[in-house]
């Protein structure tokens, strides 16, 4: 079994190659939405992106996630008295639902969106926009991330698995595709599909604070932030108002974007109005039902 695990770096690559291949035929021949920006400008952009958000986490954190469950073995699912499926199953869904609280403070606290606007700016969305965050966002949501492996001392397997579920299910998500409509509604009870994620990546401010998941779309539809169509229907726009097409594919404008193209507008105060107060909600409905009239 340990040997499975000193092949975790080779099975991640693979899977990588091989969700990048799949979904990038796939969009190439039945996209969801037209492009705006240029494909390899932005593609070569958010390659590098990742590739630096990588070697930066690798060289300060030293130490993955799965070898560090491995090697932890006083946390709290650690019991012998629970049985090994049930405290893989536990560790999956407790990871995940952190991941969902995450990104729900991601949006909640203005300094926060500042380094996650970034993934957010992106003018298309397509499997590439999987590799968009910035530097400040990977380095503490991996410190988040690999602390709570600490706590919780979760099974090295499970750690794997959903690792490699992570790599899939996060380009699946953002990938440029769309699934028949007798699929798509079936999955969304237990698996987060592409145009439940788009909803998240639009630019309408209310459509943006809900599908917070990653994996399961569970705890969205437990904690009220579960939407099922976008405010606008199929003229949905992605990207983020305030970040132009220029800005949004360079390398440079993705680096320097928590401080460039922040709008102050945004915060804590601004998101709860426009998230769950009465007049957010008010708001909501009033487009909800233009967009239905139309
Ligand atoms: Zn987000």
């Amino acid at each position: 079994m340990e040997s499975f695990y000193q092949h975790e770096g080779t099975l991640k690559w693979a899977l990588l190659l091989l969700a990048f291949v799949i979904f990038a035929l796939w969009e190439t021949y039945y996209p969801r939405r037209d492009l705006v920006a240029s494909t390899a400008r932005r593609w070569s952009s958010h390659a590098l992106l990742s590739f630096l958000c990588n070697t930066l986490a690798a060289w300060i954190f030293r130490v993955s996630a799965v070898a560090l469950a491995a090697a932890s073995h006083h946390g709290l699912l650690n019991r012998g008295a629970i049985p090994f499926p049930v405290r893989c199953i536990m560790a999956v869904l407790l990871l995940d639902l952190l991941r969902y609280g995450q990104h729900y403070m991601y949006h909640a606290v203005s300094v926060l969106w500042r380094v996650h606007q970034v993934h957010h700016a992106d003018p298309d969305y397509d499997w590439s926009t999987s590799l968009r965050f910035h530097p400040g966002e990977v380095l503490l949501s991996q410190g988040i991330y690999l602390t709570a492996i600490v706590i919780l001392s979760p099974p090295a397997a499970a750690v794997l698995f959903l690792e490699l579920a992570d790599i899939a299910q996060n380009i699946f998500v953002h990938a440029n595709v769309a699934l028949p409509q007798w699929i798509d509604a079936p999955m969304r009870r237990f698996l987060i599909t592409p145009d439940m994620h788009r909803i998240h990546h639009s630019v309408e401010r209310s459509d943006q604070n809900t599908n917070f998941g990653t994996i399961f779309p569970w705890w969205d539809k437990l904690f009220g932030t579960y939407r099922r169509h976008p405010l606008a229907g199929d003229r949905m726009q992605v990207g983020l108002d305030e970040v132009g097409i220029k800005q949004g594919v360079s390398l440079l404008g993705m680096l320097t974007g928590p401080w460039t193209s922040y709008n102050s507008s945004r915060g804590e105060s601004t998101y709860v109005q426009g998230n769950g107060s009465q007049e957010g909600n008010q708001e909501a409905q009033e487009k909800e039902a233009l967009v239905k009239s139309l």
